[in-house]
């Protein structure tokens, strides 16, 4: 798989307001939040989209939502917040690197657009 934007930032090759690492996951700040609170948290395996997961990758994706809530809980996110993951091109996936959106700090809407 190519290079994505989120490879450079595991690598530091460019920055970000990174609030959370360890050996399999990352999480920092969305640059355009579309909330109070919207942090991104990413594997460090270099999965595309969550279509493109296999079954090999069941405990990492566990370990993806389990990174999210501990995450949300560090923000401050007490009252509630949202998980998203957009894939592929009528998901409105624009990044090609497996990420989970956390979103929260304000009422969210449903259904989404
Ligand atoms: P998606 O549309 O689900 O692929 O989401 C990609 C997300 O990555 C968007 O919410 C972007 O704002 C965010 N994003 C893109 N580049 C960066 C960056 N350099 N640092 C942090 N977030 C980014």
């Amino acid at each position: 798989m190519s290079d994505t934007i989120f490879s450079k930032i595991i690598n530091r090759e460019i920055p970000a307001e990174i609030i959370y690492e360890d050996d399999l996951a990352l999480a920092f700040k969305d640059i355009s939040p579309q909330a109070p609170v919207h942090f991104l948290v990413i594997p460090k395996k270099p999965i595309p989209q969550i279509s493109a997961a296999e079954s090999e990758d069941q405990a990492l994706l566990g370990h993806l939502l389990l990174t999210a809530k501990l995450v949300a809980e560090q923000v401050g996110l007490g009252n509630g917040y949202r998980i998203v993951i957009n894939n592929g091109a009528d998901g409105g996936q624009t990044v090609y690197h497996l990420h989970l959106h956390i979103l929260g700090g304000r009422q969210l809407q449903w259904p989404p657009g």
